[in-house]
């Protein structure tokens, strides 16, 4: 009786613990930083810490570790809108704008 109720406390424990570890970002996925430019002037915008492979879809501004950019979401050499400011999962990040900046 107590040995059960024990394995059915554990089985709630691990279930919630996974559910918990699907809503974070991955912390053991391998991350490579990368620079952004502006696609229009080249300009450096930022390094960031990408996680994961594929296209640049957003940034967690967590995982910025240089930011060149003066005005938010704004290139600095021309000033041309790359990004728009938003929450991810509750997570601060910017969401790139198609075809506004590149990955090197
Ligand atoms: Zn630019």
């Amino acid at each position: 009786m107590t040995t059960g109720w024990f394995q059915f406390l554990t089985q709630i424990f691990k279930k919630k613990e996974h559910i918990e570890n699907m809503a974070k970002p991955n912390k053991k996925a391998p991350t490579s930083t990368v620079n952004i430019y502006c696609a229009k002037c080249r300009t450096q915008l930022y390094k960031y810490k990408k996680g994961g492979k594929g296209a640049l879809v957003k940034c967690f501004k967590e995982r910025i570790s240089e930011d060149y950019t003066t005005t938010p979401c704004h290139c600095p050499g021309c000033d041309s809108m790359f990004a728009r400011d938003t929450l991810v999962r509750g997570t601060p990040a910017f969401k790139m704008i198609g075809g506004k900046v590149m990955m090197k």
